[in-house]
């Protein structure tokens, strides 16, 4: 398969909608567009990033299938840094795919999931963290989670990665040379010197490192384990919940567990609610929890929401349950607070602070607000707003984040002992490289070697 083959794909979603873009990227898109495209002037002969108004016909007979807006962007001046041209039709899924079979039958082929962006990285117009970016985009499930992944595809996560690095470059360098002309009268590199450039390094590593547990749950959800025994309201708080958050998305991928699940999002960050007594509610609450699949879907849970019955003294079920989530991050719930309380909250309170003891009633659609809240403040612990931070959202970026703080922290330990200097020298290098490998900078020794040669005149 090369590059310069012609891949065509519908690019709006399925479905009803107003209009549907087929978008048509390689070397052919003008000449496979103006096969099935009429209007007054061919598309070769167009200017490029302008729209015209025509019709997609049929070529084999001439008969008009659609209106349509079609628009051309000669590369590179365009998404794939290739040919592009979108047709905009009416949103009809049977008329759209008509147009695309005809795209289809004229020369180009499908395109692949991702192609159009992979294309893009391939020709050098984004680098790979904004390629993926544009991945997390299309399947981010919140509002929030969209945004940090659009963020990330303006390149805010790469600027923080390059100025990084040429940090860390001007610090090698300067090492490079103190190597080669040892008696030169170059800066001085003291130990303090490298001490001090390496743990600014290593600081802002930490600080994208410390984002990466909000990216994480902001794209994938945080598995919340609605917990209790039977008729306290487990059900009851899973549905209020639900109705309340509507999922924006609902093709999570099924699971073979037997447990409700439910996708919603609070306060813009998504949960994935697991009603883990879905299991057996009428079994042996002890028995129950031995269930394995129960204590998968609880050890899997990044919280807990213990459901109490207010309008009962707690039981034994109750107290093992207490035991037994002793560790996890928990909420309380002590829910039946329309009817007269009988729960011993002093007891509740001895094993958690106030702020993690919520008393709501379903019934009477009371405290769900303030469950929400402590949710949200729990994970967000509302210090920082999340339009001012740059997420690592994606598995690969943390993996290189984590290598490159190794790197670093070696090269800081290495400055404080007393080791060679050439022997630092390969820390830093070793972090600039799994920082490179981030934005997808194929970084060999010939690379380094010119830059250090430029560096060090006349060498
Ligand atoms: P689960 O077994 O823990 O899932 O409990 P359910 O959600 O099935 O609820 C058990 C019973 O408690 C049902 O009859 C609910 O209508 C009732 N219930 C749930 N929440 C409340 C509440 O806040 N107040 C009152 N009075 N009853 C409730
Ligand atoms: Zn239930």
């Amino acid at each position: 398969m090369t590059i310069k083959d012609t891949i065509a794909a519908i690019s709006t979603p399925m479905g009803e909608g107003g209009i549907a873009v087929i978008r048509i990227s390689g070397g052919g898109a003008v000449a496979v567009a103006d096969t099935v495209f009429r209007s007054k002037m061919k598309l070769a002969e167009v200017q490029t990033h302008t729209v015209q108004y025509g019709h997609i016909v049929d070529p084999a007979d001439g008969e008009r299938v659609e209106e349509a807006l079609v628009t051309v962007m000669r590369g590179p001046r365009s998404y794939t840094a290739e040919d592009v041209v979108e047709l905009s039709c009416h949103g009809g899924l049977v008329s759209v795919r008509k147009v695309l079979e005809l795209v289809l039958a004229s020369g180009a082929r499908p395109a692949e999931p991702g192609e159009f962006t992979k294309r893009a990285f391939l020709n050098g117009r984004i680098d790979l963290s904004q390629a993926e970016a544009v991945m997390d985009l299309i399947r981010s499930k919140s509002d929030k989670a969209f945004k940090s992944a659009l963020r990330q595809v303006d390149g805010s996560l790469s600027r923080k990665i390059k100025s990084l690095r040429s940090q860390l470059l001007a610090l090698m360098a300067h090492i490079e040379v103190n190597i080669d002309y040892p008696e030169h009268d170059v800066e001085e590199l003291t130990g303090a010197h490298i001490r001090g450039e390496t743990s600014e390094a290593l600081n802002q590593v930490r600080g994208m490192l410390s984002s990466a547990r909000q990216g994480k749950i902001l794209r994938e959800g945080i598995v919340t384990a609605i917990v209790g025994r039977p008729n306290v309201g487990k059900s009851s708080l899973l549905n209020a919940l639900t109705q309340e958050n509507k999922a924006i998305v609902t093709d999570i991928p099924g699971t073979t567990r037997d447990v409700i699940e439910e996708y919603v999002t609070v306060n813009g960050i998504p949960l994935r609610l697991l009603d883990t007594a879905g299991i057996r509610e009428t079994a042996d609450i002890v028995e129950q929890i031995g269930v394995s699949r129960s204590r998968g879907a609880l050890a899997e849970a990044d919280l807990v929401l213990l459901v109490l019955s207010g309008s009962e003294p707690l039981g034994e079920d109750d107290r093992k349950l207490l035991d037994e989530l002793d560790g996890k991050e928990t909420l309380v719930v002590v829910n039946k607070m329309d009817l007269p309380q009988r729960v011993e909250l002093d007891e509740i309170r001895a094993r958690y602070p106030e702020d993690r003891i919520i008393r709501i009633s379903v019934q009477a659609e009371e405290g769900l607000e303030q469950l929400e809240q402590a949710v949200t403040q729990l994970f967000l612990s509302g210090q920082v707003e999340p339009e001012d931070m740059t997420y690592v959202s994606n598995v690969r970026h943390i993996h290189l984040l984590q290598k490159a703080q190794g790197s670093l922290e070696e090269a800081l330990e290495a400055a404080g002992s007393g080791v060679p200097i050439d022997m630092i020298q390969i820390d830093l290098r070793n972090a600039w490289e799994e920082l490179g490998e981030i934005i997808g900078d194929s970084v060999g020794e010939t690379l380094i070697d010119q830059i250090f040669s430029q560096f060090c005149l006349g060498k």
